[in-house]
């Protein structure tokens, strides 16, 4: 099965009750970027890839489109197959892996529907219908934060993660302490998301100061100097997430023991393809993860959660959602939701999901 039409769409994702607060940015709305690949026999598949504002990654909406635009004339006739894709893809643009994504999710759907299997089958097969998600708080005060994780706690989430840094250390501190008053004895796991914002002066400060309190570090600083920096002095568990840009890194990471499990976005790694391969390497560590979208729809959701069933219980941190923070869905009857902290495996061939095209408006660019 060969591509033989692209088409670009550009959507509007506005944050509900915003802003989502990060280390480093704060964000109001997004645009994500949508990509249907029309296969020679007919089918339709459908990708997606929408970065958390031009401050989060290396990446940017902007940057989505010219680089998919870039691809696009080279990737008309190519095989949908994922080895051969990806090898196209290679030959036509260096990195932009985020980019890329969008046409390794859709050409994951269009294959799926061609054979009628689902995206996780094509992935190794699911072990779970019931995916457990976590939710993620943004940076906020120490009472609101208490009050989130209650709530969080009670809606059945198996796994909290605090958004800490950019502001003095102490309040994340204090939101830390409060956050497990609260959670403690209830078996919900804490994440204490750094987003890269803290120095390693201040990670080195939170885990001495909370020495008791077992939550996993995640991404606290920069760069991946910093982390190795920290690595022998801290008490808890390290996770990188915005370093791990590649297989190439979360190999060296996970091969040196620098950290000991992974954030990890389908769209940063290039697709669900390296996706997969990740997902084993990790599996062969016995290092766990999050299958997550930096942020986006349905499309994004359905890929998190397909590859999220394929991992091993033991060993998934959960697949995180954008849904809670958005209205809409692209799919108004099967569009991804998270229920009681969990999600249900979409149905159906593919990525079991169909948009509503009208929502989407008239493509950005078409080959
Ligand atoms: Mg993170």
């Amino acid at each position: 099965m060969k591509i033989s039409e692209i088409h670009i769409y550009r959507h509007d994702l506005p944050v509900k009750n915003g802003p989502y607060t990060m280390a480093n940015a704060e964000v109001w709305s997004l645009t994500t970027t949508l990509v249907k690949l029309v296969a020679d026999n007919g089918l339709v598949g459908w990708g997606e890839t929408c970065p958390v504002g031009p401050t989060y990654a290396e990446s940017h909406v902007a940057g989505a489109s010219a680089a998919l635009a870039e691809m696009a004339p080279g990737m008309i006739g190519a095989d949908i197959l994922p080895v051969p894709l990806h090898r196209r893809m290679d030959s036509l643009l260096n990195g932009h892996s985020y980019a890329k994504a969008a046409f390794d999710i859709a050409a994951h759907d269009l294959l799926g529907k061609k054979l009628g299997v689902s995206v996780s089958d094509l992935l190794g097969g699911a072990l779970t219908d019931r995916v457990p998600s976590y939710y993620a708080t943004g940076v906020g005060s120490p009472d609101e934060i208490a009050r989130i994780a209650t709530e969080k706690c009670q809606e059945g989430y198996p796994r909290l993660q605090v958004k800490v840094g950019g502001r003095p250390v102490e309040i994340d501190i204090e939101v830390i302490r409060m956050v497990w008053e609260v959670i403690r004895g209830s078996g919900m796991r804490l994440a204490v998301d750094g987003n890269r914002g803290w120095t390693t002066r201040d990670a080195l400060r939170v885990s001495r100061e909370c020495p008791e309190i077992p939550f996993i570090m995640e991404q606290p600083c920069n760069t991946i100097e910093d982390l190795q920096k920290i690595r022998p002095q801290v008490n808890h568990a390290i996770y990188m997430d915005e370093n791990g840009t590649s297989l190439n890194t979360a190999i060296t990471a996970a091969g040196t023991g620098l950290v000991d499990g992974f954030g990890m976005k389908v769209t940063r790694i290039g697709g669900l393809h390296p996706m997969r391969a990740f997902r084993d390497i990790c599996a062969a560590r016995n290092l766990p993860h999050t299958c997550d979208d930096a942020w986006g729809g349905d499309i994004i959701a359905a890929a998190c959660t397909h590859i999220g069933a394929t991992v091993a219980p033991h060993l998934l941190e959960g697949v995180w959602l954008a849904a809670p923070y958005i209205e809409r869905h692209f799919d108004p009857e099967n569009g991804i939701r998270i229920d009681g902290g969990h999600i249900r495996r979409p149905q159906g061939p593919g990525l079991g999901i169909s948009p509503d095209e009208s929502l989407f408006g008239i493509p950005v660019a078409s080959f």
